[in-house]
């Protein structure tokens, strides 16, 4: 028994909308969905983080968002799929797969910064300072 929401779905014991399901991945619909068909495809096994994920079951998870946005794409017409990942909400790593009807479905606030009819394009760093954070970045 665990308190977690994800696993008791992924067990059976909790209800989902069931999009696809194999030994080690699960995927279902969104309950509070940005567009219809906002699928989010879990890892079986319980793991907070998407970087905690082992590769070939983070793999996985990839293979059948790619599934998820194909069929979207065809139901809903769209060109584009977005796949993202954030943490929030429940501690066990989820993928969205959300089906984009415009560009700022999954729009963060600072493309926002010069209102909600607009598409601001966050500043640019000094080249100098990208150079750094790459280095670090790279350097781990
Ligand atoms: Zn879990």
């Amino acid at each position: 028994m665990t308190d977690c929401l994800f696993c008791r779905i992924a067990a059976g014991e909790l209800p989902a909308h069931i999009v696809h399901k194999d030994a080690d991945t699960l995927a279902f619909l969104d309950l509070h969905p940005i567009r219809p068909g906002h699928t989010l495809v879990i890892p079986r096994a319980h793991h907070v983080w998407f970087e905690d994920v082992p590769a070939p079951l983070a793999a996985k998870m990839l293979t059948v968002a790619q599934e998820i946005a194909r069929r979207q794409k065809r139901l809903y017409g769209v060109e584009r799929v977005a796949l993202f990942f954030t943490g929030v909400h429940v501690p066990h790593a989820h993928a969205h797969v959300v089906p984009m009807h415009d560009v700022h479905d999954v729009t963060s606030a600072a493309y926002l910064a010069d209102g909600p009819g607009s598409y601001a394009v966050p500043p640019r760093l000094p080249e100098a300072e990208m150079a750094a954070i790459a280095r670090q970045l790279a350097e781990g």
